[in-house]
């Protein structure tokens, strides 16, 4: 059969030209298979078994399978492995098939199930409890840009959040940084513009249709009650939308009404920022090690994502961060308080996601009861919470959103048993009592069940044989067994039983009145199955309908949680509430680094609190000492505790005091990037380049020894630029950790820098660093101390030591690496001096009045200019 392509392999070659790259699940009974590359490549990801099946065009055709009971696990992990999957699902049964066949003309035996392609599952549009972090938000992202401007719908389909937002071009990776999709996609004539994107039709991301789609899904005729969207934000849900209807065949999951994100009143920090000071992943890529896994102390997942969702964007705005200390104040002044509400929060089900699968026609019964079983326990809490005296402002708006279901939740109580199961198709999810006539149903199948069972005993008697037994299983339905050895009697021509099946050692039959009570069980059985799933459509109906409520009341027990985690942690670690206010100043007292803290704590040691106070007139330090020193730490423990007093939370210090910082920045010098392969020199001076461009005197930068990725008096010589730069500049607050003593000589020509240093001590020919900050510059590096500490044997230290002795006795005669700075002139004189005296053709123009010039004339003098030149 060389060279023939079977009508099978014909269907798959469609299907497979409409799954657009995608991996396809090709659905052959209880298997989803994978053939050709699909098939390499999933089996090397999945660590599967290749076998081959058939021939295509006369070449064996690779394949792979996973049976479709167990499909979720496996297409967990090709997602994860960055693959996209559509799913090709049999669309009609063997039966149709064949009765298809046979009204078309075709021979039965040619019959093949017709197969769509219901669904594509992809990284940023999945629902499946089982494919989703309990405590990460998954988001799906647009991308797209409007007359210069860019505009990002992003959105969390297991929840249906969507946020809109635009910003400038120059924003947009930071503003992606911080949405952090998992999923993103673009117009297809960006291409190249962003990496790893999903490139859709231009024409999906019109901002007109976008606000006619939005208009629609929410069944309103303006938008204006959502917010204030522009161009760019419309066009960019247009295009999230329309992707979403394309994954979904059609199909569109809950989304729930945009909401504007704001720039002005968030703090912003670019990718290079957020990756530095590890929020939500460490360095090494996962969530151990950052920030948020040392002081999530949620209860429930949705806690944990909205947490994170803080993390990533706190605010710049006095009101909103007061209002969010306020609930934390008043849950950590009260443990019991505290206490009781988490156990209760505990118990709760994830309801957003839950509703996220039913608005997405993927609910089961267990989900309604989720639903159900968390709109009653936020009643319970809120009942709990409104007894309370003197609750914060916050709380007060959020308690009315948690109520207000009775109706649906009574529904939900009386129609669904108490713990419904997964699966749809099986019923028994419906309670007993909610509907008479399926009452009536299973009773009579209940009785015709005992029938059966009475059936047994009566056979059982009737024939003498103790070991008959009727059973039941999915081919022959109910039948009646006995040994081998004792089938004669049953044979007989009127013993009133009719032969079925002879299997090795046993025999059995059939009876009229097993047949008959065999037909009621599974008569009442199917009514009663359809009668159930009525009501199951009619429940996820009505929830459908309160989706906007019931994702409200989701948000309000998130935002209870968070607070409640924030306090807790805050106790545990003896945190303090931080002060916001207007001015620029950032004075920490006894501040401490969260996560090293946590690290040091396990192995037994101490962490050592340091203070830091910027304010107008010294707000740049300057910080030396060793390696190792806790130069690092004290700058990112600085850089956190403003996060997270943003973010609305207690900060690990004894007290602090934030102005308000509207842009956080973090650069850490070069050398420590070097894993990450690029030239990394370069990469560290364009993320200086973003700070000297775009700090203000709001924000606050962490500069970590930038400058020692390229040679000494290259780096000294930029550090010390930059330095004066944010000084005169930017005149933001700033520390900047240095190995360069020779930057100290910056303080006689900057007022508002002022040195500092990591104090270490060297004890018995030992280093003792002692992790603490003191005023003054750094006296020496203690660069060969370290080497010592590090294991660099005594010889080659001893050897280092001499080279140090020559260097520095040389470094005394011409006064070392930096001698002559002191008599640059300085920064702000540079730059009012750029303009080099002396040149003609500057002097000619400032001698020029413009204005009296006739157009010949000026063309004659730029004749003349150009000549001279
Ligand atoms: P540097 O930037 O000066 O090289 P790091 O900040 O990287 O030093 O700190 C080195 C190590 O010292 C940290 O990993 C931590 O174990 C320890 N350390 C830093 N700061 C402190 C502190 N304040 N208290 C206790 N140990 C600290």
């Amino acid at each position: 059969m060389s060279g023939k392509t079977t009508p099978m392999m014909e269907q798959y070659h469609a299907l497979k030209q409409q799954a657009e790259g995608c991996l396809l699940f090709y659905r052959m009974g209880d298997f989803f298979e994978l053939f050709f590359d699909d098939a390499k490549q999933a089996a090397s990801i999945l660590d599967i078994a290749l076998t081959a099946r058939g021939k295509d065009s006369g070449d064996p055709v690779p394949m792979c399978g996973v049976p479709v009971h167990a499909a979720e696990g496996y297409l967990a992990r090709l997602i994860k492995a960055g693959c996209r999957v559509a799913i090709a699902e049999q669309v009609e049964t063997p039966e149709q098939a064949k009765q298809r066949a046979k009204r078309e003309g075709t021979p039965s035996s040619k019959a093949l199930v017709k197969r769509d392609i219901v669904r594509f599952v992809t990284a940023g549009t999945l629902t499946e409890e089982a494919l989703l972090e309990p405590r990460r938000a998954n988001m799906l992202a647009a991308v797209c840009e409007v007359r210069g401007s860019i505009g990002i719908a992003s959105c969390d389909i297991s929840t249906g959040r969507m946020v809109l937002e635009s910003c400038d071009p120059g924003n947009l990776h930071a503003a992606l940084a911080r949405v952090g999709a998992s999923e993103i996609i673009t117009p297809d004539d960006w291409a190249g513009r962003l990496e790893d994107t999903i490139s859709r039709p231009k024409s999906d991301f019109g901002s007109d249709d976008g606000e006619r789609r939005l208009k629609t899904l929410h069944e309103v005729k303006t938008l204006d009650g959502f917010g204030d969207f522009d161009r760019a934000m419309l066009a960019a849900a247009g295009g999230l939308i329309s992707y979403l209807e394309h994954v979904g065949r059609g199909d569109l999951p809950l989304l729930l009404p945009p909401r504007v994100r704001a720039g002005e009143s968030q703090l912003s920090m670019d990718e290079a920022t957020r990756a530095s000071l590890e929020i939500l992943t460490s360095q090494q890529g996962g969530r151990q090690g950052s920030l948020i896994a040392a002081i999530d102390r949620c209860v429930t997942g949705a806690g944990a994502r909205q947490l994170a969702d803080d993390l990533s964007a706190p605010l710049c705005d006095m009101a909103a961060i007061s209002g969010r200390l306020a609930l934390v104040h008043y849950l950590h002044q009260d443990p019991l308080l505290r206490a009781d509400l988490r156990d209760v929060l505990r118990l709760l089900p994830d309801i957003g996601r839950a509703l996220g699968r039913v608005v997405a026609g993927r609910g089961s019964p267990r989900d309604l009861g989720q639903i159900r079983d968390g709109l009653a326990e936020a009643r319970r809490v809120r009942d709990f919470l409104s007894h309370k005296p003197d609750r914060p402002v916050l709380l007060e708006s959020l308690l009315p959103l948690m109520g207000g279901h009775g109706a649906l939740v009574d529904l939900m109580q009386r129609a669904l048993v108490a713990a419904p199961p997964t699966e749809r198709q099986n019923g028994g999810f419906i309670a007993e009592g909610y509907d008479a006539s399926l009452d009536e149903l299973r009773q009579v199948s209940g009785n015709a069940r005992r029938a059966i069972a009475a059936l047994e005993a009566r056979y059982r008697d009737d024939t003498g044989i103790a070991s008959l037994k009727i059973k039941h299983n999915g081919v022959l339905g109910y039948f009646i067994e006995v040994p081998a050895r004792h089938a004669d009697t049953l044979m007989a021509p009127d013993s009133g039983f009719t032969h079925r099946q002879t299997m090795k050692g046993a025999v059995r039959f059939n009876s009229l009145s097993l047949h008959e009570e065999a037909g009621r069980i599974s008569e009442a059985g199917g009514h009663a199955l359809a009668a159930e799933e009525e009501h199951f459509e009619m429940l996820a109906a009505q929830v459908v309908a309160a989706r906007q409520e019931i994702a409200a009341t989701a948000d309000a027990l998130s935002r209870i949680d968070v607070s409640a985690g924030q306090a807790e942690r805050a106790a545990e670690g003896d945190w303090c509430r931080p002060q916001i206010s207007e001015d620029t100043v950032l004075a920490i007292v006894g501040g401490r680094h969260p996560v090293v803290e946590a690290a040091l704590a396990q192995a037994g040691d101490r962490f050592v609190a340091n203070d830091c106070t910027l304010v107008p007139e010294d707000r740049l330090w300057l910080i030396g000492g060793p390696n190792m020193g806790g130069k690092s730490t004290f700058l990112r423990q600085n850089a956190l505790i403003v996060l997270l007093a943003q973010a609305g939370g207690y900060v690990p210090a004894e007290s602090a005091q934030i102005g308000l910082v509207d842009r956080l920045f973090s650069r850490v010098g070069a050398s420590d990037n070097l894993a990450r392969g690029r030239s990394t020199f370069m990469v560290e001076m364009v993320e200086t380049a973003a700070i000297l461009s775009q700090a203000t005197d709001r924000s606050f930068v962490i500069l970590d020894e930038v400058g020692r990725g390229t040679s000494t008096y290259d780096g000294l010589a930029l550090a010390w630029a930059v330095v004066e730069a944010v000084h005169e500049n930017n005149r933001c607050r700033c520390l900047f950790a240095t190995h360069y003593h020779e930057l100290s000589r910056l303080a006689d020509r900057c007022d508002a820098l002022s040195l500092h240093h990591v104090r270490a001590r060297e004890w018995k020919g030992d280093l003792v660093l002692l992790h603490e900050l003191a005023n003054g510059p750094a006296d020496r590096s203690y660069g060969l101390a370290v080497a010592r500490l590090a294991g660099i044997s005594k010889q080659v230290v001893a050897r280092a030591k001499s080279v140090l002795d020559k260097l520095e006795k040389g470094r005394a005669k011409t006064g070392g690496l930096a001698a002559g700075l002191g008599d640059l002139p300085l920064f702000a004189a540079v730059q009012a001096d750029d303009d080099e005296p002396g040149d003609p053709v500057r002097e000619k123009l400032s001698e020029l009045d413009i204005d009296a010039l006739s157009p010949r004339e000026a063309l004659e003098i730029l004749y003349e200019i150009k000549r001279a030149a």
